[in-house]
């Protein structure tokens, strides 16, 4: 048994070596290649993702695995081994249900489309991507379908990104949160708004850039096993546990956008390295849903990093990085500037609270588009009439629109949004427990020093890589499933002392 279960490790580490290879070739194409490399490009990667796929559903690793059913039974539920031979036979089973053909013509799509989106974006330009959508949609249906017996089309999709979740009870978790959310920013938009024109001034790209470097370098973020560079729509990646890099962007009269995409990303990168290294590509070695890789990110990037402690903290270290933008200002002034709560049309620039109810516009619309009660040429509408009647805003084109996300444009359409929500309120879940279990985790955040929770986190999250499914992870690590409660703890309290409430 130990011979099979090693030819199997063998097999899918090819696979997996195959497959960072096109990570690599997609982390260049969306940082350093130039426009003219990408007809190639999109072929490229089209070749190595169906190679990985081949590999990946190889029917030697389907007996391999038939043949170890007996030696997987007799092992604990969480040992490494059974665990490695019970996700490998998840993988395997949602693989092999998608033809190779398909997969292939998928990367291809997204690859044009993608293209396409980054020209149409700034050309406010929607009808030259209403045909790209249209096989976007027509290919998510399709994998939908190679996924029978599903309540809704939608099921499969959320499936790949957060095992186990549905999308009845997603919905029924949004519903229940934007009860609870919208009177809240109804209340807050009520009170005077906030002066953030701190964070407004000329700071130059390289100090931006550096700053954060220090930040997430004390978060426990390694450089000797990653990387920072610029892009448009910033992302985490891993090529291997030694490999896992971020990417930023900075605006120059916005401190914060550079300071909080350096954090998210860090966040997610954190995850992956702290993943257990006999986990080295293979099923275990990545995080283990997209919801609980966002609780990461938003953790580091929110509830740590938007922190009042934080910043009585880091604060004079940013004035004395930045000492004529930010002489007149204080460091409570730029702790209510980086939280001010404002309903706003740009997804990644909305503040904790309002943010969720920019996911659910787009949850719902992908949902609609999947039914087939939203054509892709009404879509700029149907996203128009929701930011008016959920943020009381109409985005003046569709740059600010329909077209700000980089989603639709490089993936399926449906189980790309839920995440980031159920990260919210999953990130919020971990940290309060984090807290019960080690009280000394605030008092080391207001001194900058983040090892008790990145140990804390390492221990509880992070090792265990895709052992565990989320529902299982969340269990286990805070006695309880998945709950909205300590989220609205967490929301209440902070926005409730910021703003009087
Ligand atoms: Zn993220």
């Amino acid at each position: 048994m130990k011979e099979k279960l090693s030819a199997l490790k063998q097999r899918l580490t090819e696979a997996y070596d195959i497959q960072s290879a096109a990570s690599l070739l997609h982390w260049d194409q969306t940082t350093y290649m130039p426009p003219g490399g990408i007809e190639a490009r999109g072929r490229q990667l089209a070749v190595l993702e169906r190679l990985a796929h081949q590999k990946f559903t190889d029917p030697e690793i389907g007996r391999l695995l038939d043949q170890l059913r007996g030696y997987e039974a007799d092992l604990p539920h969480d040992a490494d081994q059974a665990s490695f031979i019970r996700v490998a036979r998840r993988d395997y089973e949602r693989r092999t249900s998608v033809p190779a053909d398909f997969m292939a013509e998928f990367s291809d799509h997204s690859t044009r489309s993608y293209q396409q989106w980054t020209v149409a974006r700034p050309d406010n330009d929607f009808a030259s991507v209403i045909p790209h959508l249209e096989k976007t949609l027509e290919l998510s249906r399709q994998l939908a379908d190679f996924f029978p017996g599903y309540s809704h089309i939608a099921d499969p999709l959320i499936d790949f990104s957060d095992p186990g979740m549905k999308t009845a009870s997603v919905r029924q978790i949004f519903s229940r949160l934007r009860q609870q959310l919208v009177p809240l920013v109804e209340v807050i938009s009520g009170q005077p708004a906030t002066d953030d024109s701190c964070l407004h001034a000329d700071f130059p790209e390289d100090q931006q850039i550096a700053f954060g470097k220090t930040v997430i370098e004390q978060f426990g973020y390694d450089f000797n096993r990653g990387r920072q560079d610029k892009t448009h729509h910033p992302f985490m990646t891993k090529f291997s546990l030694g490999d896992v890099r971020i990417t930023t962007r900075s605006k120059l009269n916005d401190i914060s956008e550079a300071l909080f995409s350096t954090t998210h990303e860090a966040g997610h990168a954190l995850y992956e390295q702290g993943i257990n290294r006999d986990y080295e590509a293979s099923p275990l070695g990545t995080g283990t849903s997209s919801g609980v890789h966002e609780s990461q990110s938003r953790l580091w990037e929110n509830i740590v990093g938007r922190s009042k402690i934080f910043w009585d903290h880091f604060f004079p270290r940013l004035q004395s990085t930045f000492p004529q933008q930010l002489q007149r200002a204080s460091a409570d002034e730029f702790y209510r500037a980086i939280n001010k709560v404002q309903r706003s049309l740009i997804r990644t620039d909305a503040d904790e609270i309002t943010y969720n109810l920019h996911v659910m516009i787009r949850f719902d619309l992908e949902l609609e588009m999947l039914e087939g009660h939203l054509p892709i040429k009404d879509l700029p509408e149907a996203w128009n009439e929701r930011y008016r009647s959920d943020l009381g805003l109409v985005p003046p084109d569709n740059i600010d629109g329909v077209l700000q996300d980089v989603h639709w444009f490089h993936g399926t359409i449906g189980g790309s949004f839920q995440g980031y929500t159920l990260g919210n309120i999953l990130g919020a879940q971990f940290f309060e427990t984090a807290l019960t279990d080690q009280p000394t985790i605030e008092a080391g955040i207001a001194t900058g020093r983040f090892d008790t929770l990145h140990q804390w986190l390492a221990e509880n999250i992070y090792q265990h890589g895709s052992k565990f499914t989320p529902d299982e992870l969340v269990q286990r690590v805070t006695g309880h499933e998945l709950t909205i409660d300590p989220y609205l703890r967490y929301l209440r309290t902070k926005y409730g002392q910021l703003y009087d409430l």
